[in-house]
């Protein structure tokens, strides 16, 4: 990554994004330029840690974990209310933060921070989550019961779209279950995790138990390579969720890797169809489509369906309004980078090229006063086929492909065969195709007239096939098994001078 052009030497303005060690913030030899996405601008930038700035990190973490593994979870769990106090004062100081790296518009930056809010109370349970089983009597005299204990230092690595909601996907429940914490963000927009820092801080939190290092594949693989890490809780593009799951697991890691998506809608011939498009449109295009949860697919069952979902989505995408995030009255901000513009415009040519319709095309977009930004408008393509590059890969821009099927059965098959299972959902007025679609869908979200079906905080988020590597889902009961070991203690204190009699029979409990 030192070959990006964007990669600048350390020089003068604008602010430098460091590390957050040891509760300070430090610097290190490399620097990316970070723009803001609505006007092209560089506003920031960001340092890039070395294998050193890594391990600094990781012992931090490490002399903070006895203090901090012994510290009562009713004790932690305090911080993390003050945490959570913290998070709605600053809301709209974060929500600006990410609006300004990440383009989104600023009602989706705050929906997003209310999310990441929410597992930060499910983390307030702490003394809940972390009480353990308990059977008494055993045995004669004898009582058993499971503790969940700390793992360590745990890493978090994660994606650009959900600046700060995916990190808190991660630390606060890392860190009520006791372990210690290194972040590695995004480096597109790693303005937000330091205002995390700073706010965990404020909040009682010691130093060492959340660390941050912003970085690039340097970071991640010394992240990866470094003993002294536990586990390593990922989310991102699918290679790189593979790369990290078999590297880290190799490593004899614990790993969870959230990878990409191409999530399915299905519209039946009786689904309310206003309803349906309108949820369409907030799905496919809403955060520029830049969601793992996005819809990028409408399965359309019946010819008459295609055609009213495609006329009335034509309609509603002449009307939506796209420019800078920073103006609440936009629907759509820009996507993140310029290349990634130019990845996401490639896509809607190969779709051009390989026969699918394009009903509407977004690239002609001018936002006026904004002719840097990386804005594209909203595409529309129908008559897609499940041999387009557009309908295999995750295109992660707003680009919504229309796929025309017969039959439900079919429309499930399809979406049974696709590589990713993250989302998925029916729009129906009928419950017995409903609960057929439920039951033998192969995906891990699904949605009944819900079209992002992104799970609350106390269930726990995560795909089947290739959207996720490893066992256990994000946030909610799963973190709560991934963050922690379980120790089952069995223990005897006999009663009334009882004396144990010599056995040599494997221990049974039929006495
Ligand atoms: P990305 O995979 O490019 O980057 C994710 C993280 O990995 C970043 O911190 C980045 O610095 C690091 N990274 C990038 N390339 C690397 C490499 N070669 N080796 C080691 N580390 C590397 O993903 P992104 O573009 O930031 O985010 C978009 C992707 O994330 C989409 O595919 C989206 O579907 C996915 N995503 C998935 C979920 C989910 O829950 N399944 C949620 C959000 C985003």
């Amino acid at each position: 990554m030192s070959t990006n052009p964007r990669v600048a030497s350390a020089g003068t303005a604008p602010s430098l994004i460091g590390h957050y060690i040891n509760g300070k913030l430090h610097d290190s030899g490399r620097h990316l330029e970070v723009s803001n996405p609505a006007t092209g601008q560089v506003c920031k930038r960001v340092a890039l840690a070395s294998q050193e700035t890594v391990g600094a990190a990781v012992a931090a973490a490490g002399t903070a974990f006895p203090a901090w593994r012994d510290t009562p979870p009713g004790k932690r769990a305090r911080v993390l209310f003050n945490f959570k106090q913290l998070l709605e004062d600053h809301a709209e100081e974060l929500a600006a933060l990410l609006t300004e790296e990440h383009g989104k518009v600023i009602d989706d930056a705050m929906g997003e921070i209310r999310r990441g809010i929410e597992v930060v109370e499910y983390a307030c349970g702490a003394p809940d989550l972390l009480k353990g089983e308990y059977s008494k009597n055993a045995g004669p005299g004898i009582d058993c019961w499971s503790e969940q204990q700390p793992l360590g230092v745990v890493a978090g690595i994660t994606p650009f779209n959900f600046p700060a909601m995916v990190p808190m996907w991660m630390f606060p429940i890392a860190i009520a279950c006791g372990n210690t914490f290194v972040l590695k963000p995004s480096e597109k927009d790693p303005g937000p995790s330091l205002l995390l820092a700073k706010l965990l801080a404020r909040a009682g939190l010691p130093d060492g138990v959340f660390n941050v290092v912003n970085g690039d594949k340097v970071a991640v693989d010394a992240l990866l390579g470094d003993a002294r890490v536990a586990a390593v809780s990922f989310v991102g593009s699918t290679p790189v969720a593979e790369y990290i799951y078999q590297t880290g697991t190799q490593a004899g890691k614990r790993v969870q890797a959230l990878g990409g998506a191409k999530n399915h809608a299905v519209v039946m011939p009786d689904a309310d169809i206003d309803n349906a498009v309108s949820a369409l449109m907030g799905a496919a295009f809403g955060s520029c489509g830049e969601r793992c949860m996005a819809i990028s697919v409408a399965v359309c069952v019946g010819e008459k369906t295609a055609d009213q979902v495609v006329t009335k989505l034509q309609h509603q995408i002449d009307s939506l309004k796209i420019g800078n995030g920073a103006d609440a009255s936009n629907d759509m901000g820009p996507l993140i980078t310029s290349e990634h513009r130019d990845k996401v415009r490639a896509h809607i040519e190969s779709g051009i090229t390989e026969g699918a319709d394009l009903a509407v095309d977004g690239r002609g977009l001018v936002v006026a006063d904004h002719a840097d930004g990386f804005f594209l408008g909203a595409s529309l393509f129908d008559h897609v086929t499940p041999d387009m590059r557009i309908y295999r890969e995750e295109i992660f821009g707003p680009v919504l492909c229309v796929v025309r099927v017969d039959s439900q059965q079919e429309a499930m098959r399809l979406i049974n065969a696709h590589e990713f299972g993250n989302g998925t959902c029916i729009f129906t007025r009928d419950g017995e195709a409903a609960r057929y679609f439920t039951d033998h869908i192969e995906v891990g979200m699904v949605g009944v007239n819900v079209a992002l079906p992104v799970p609350i905080a106390s269930q726990s988020f995560g795909g089947w096939k290739r959207s996720l590597f490893g066992d256990l889902y994000a946030y909610g009961p799963d973190a709560v098994r991934f963050y922690t070991h379980r120790k089952t203690i069995t223990q005897r204190w006999p009663a009334g001078g009882v004396r144990e009699s010599r056995s040599f029979a494997f221990p049974s409990h039929n006495d």
